[in-house]
């Protein structure tokens, strides 16, 4: 801890002109991990490998409130992020931010499952597993310490490239040991989480699920690399848990946002040209799929759509396979179908922003410039969603309305961390910002930019 002040304290002085220097006492308030967990985000974000998927955003998002309000988290936002690494894991940052990989959908076969992932991450942060790592840090080892500290004066100090290899939770974790949650507090996770997956109305034992994949892939890890002496903490966890899922009652089961067709489907798109070598053909039932999404990469859209229309009702007539759907009439032409898929998910989730994304792809398809009328209230409430800003970009593009282009690439670089890029492109924008329109995107821009400056 001595050690951990003394580094804070110096950042504390290299930043003295700062009027809000981050340090790791920041972590001790629910709004300190909000800016925290956002200036992390912003030096990590280009590098995370994020798949820029709207149907997976949104959904992830639903999925996280759905749990939100069975924790203790009060109006901290939730950022979704998927990513798309192959590996089987989750992860969550403070100030709610929380990335799942898109390799999870290669284990997982239910909502169920997915949202006890979930759930076990929404507990790290509703305990506060972060901050409390860095009180009790004489119970972690110096070098998590050290690699905690590392995060905090990185992103002090603005070194995204330094924040990069420090990543927190999930991902580095389970090679580096950065930030590496102890047993403890994974435990208490599984035991907070579980309860919180009840309330939600998720089956208890879809956590057990979970943990006995994790435990197999520890045994799988063990075997392929025989030198390392790992503890199977999975299979500890999951009697522990066990024992308590089988004293719990549960009735109260809620209709999950996907049915079991539609969730089938959702996995199938997201384990699309995962090397599945290691799983013993898990995804077969997901081989038409994969064979449509193929032909569509290929740009053989019209194949595609033929192959999409042979399936059975039943796996056409979800939400995932409309999104399948929209993306293939947009390509072969076939607009007013497009548009009526968009509208049906557009009446089930009004919230989600996917439709109105999917709009503007169709407005290009079409070649007539007009944007969803939609469109710039989701920019002044979600500014922070990079998917609203790489459709508008490619809208720009397809019309060569540079104001906007610019725009939206200043939003994507403030997104990214990149300040002086963002700058940049608020003058351009600026420069290029037809006089009779209205000036208010530049103003939100700026005062973004102003923001994020002042940290
Ligand atoms: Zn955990």
């Amino acid at each position: 801890m001595r050690k951990l002040l003394f580094l804070c304290l110096l950042i504390g002085s290299i930043n003295a002109e700062r009027s809000q220097a981050l340090s790791a006492d920041d972590l001790a308030t629910r709004e300190g991990e909000i800016v925290f967990g956002q200036a992390w985000l912003k030096s990590t974000r280009s590098r995370l490998g994020e798949r820029i998927d709207p149907f997976c955003i949104d959904l992830f998002e639903t999925w996280l409130t759905r749990l939100k309000n069975q924790f203790d988290l009060g109006t901290m936002p939730m950022t979704a992020l998927c990513l798309n690494s192959q590996e089987f894991n989750a992860f969550a940052a403070p100030g709610g931010i929380v990335g799942m990989n898109r390799g999870v959908y290669l284990d997982l076969k239910s909502e169920s499952e997915v949202m006890a992932v979930l759930a076990h991450e929404l507990a790290h942060l509703a305990q506060r597993h972060h901050y409390r790592g860095l009180r009790n840090s004489e119970r972690l080892s110096t070098g998590t310490l050290a690699t905690l500290a590392g995060v905090v004066a990185a992103i002090a100090t603005r070194q995204g490239q330094a924040a990069q290899s420090l990543i927190m939770g999930g991902q580095a974790a389970n090679a580096t040991s950065a930030l590496a949650y102890s047993r403890e507090y994974e435990r208490e996770a599984d035991r907070i989480g579980v309860t919180a997956l009840q309330g939600a109305g998720y089956p208890p034992a879809a956590m057990s699920r979970v943990l006995q994949v994790l435990a197999e892939k520890q045994s799988q890890a063990t075997r392929d690399l025989a030198f390392l002496s790992t503890h199977p903490l999975g299979i500890e966890r999951q009697s522990d848990l066990d024992a308590r899922i089988a004293q719990m009652s549960f009735s109260d089961a809620r209709t999950p946002v996907l049915s079991a067709h539609d969730f089938t489907m959702f996995r199938c798109i997201q384990t699309e040209n995962l090397q599945i070598s290691v799983h013993t053909n898990p995804t077969t039932d997901c081989q038409p799929i994969h064979r449509i999404l193929e032909h569509y990469r290929n740009e053989k859209f019209q194949e595609a759509l033929s192959l999409f229309d042979a399936l059975p009702k039943t796996v056409r007539n979800t939400f995932s396979g409309l999104d399948i759907e929209i993306a293939l009439t947009i390509q072969s032409g076939d607009f007013d179908r497009a548009a009526e898929a968009i509208d049906t998910i557009a009446l089930f989730f009004p919230s989600w922003l996917q439709p109105s994304i999917a709009r503007v792809d169709l407005t290009i398809a079409r070649g007539v410039p007009e944007l969803p009328r939609e469109l710039r209230d989701h920019m002044v409430q979600r500014p922070e969603r990079l998917d609203l800003w790489r459709a508008l970009a490619r809208y720009a593009q397809a019309f060569k309305k540079d104001h906007l282009l610019f725009e939206a690439r200043g939003w994507d670089a403030l997104l990214n961390g990149k300040l002086e890029a963002s700058k940049t492109q608020l003058s351009r924008a600026r420069d290029a910002w037809p006089k009779t329109l209205n000036q208010r995107p530049l103003q939100l821009l700026e005062k973004a930019i102003k923001q994020t400056a002042s940290l």
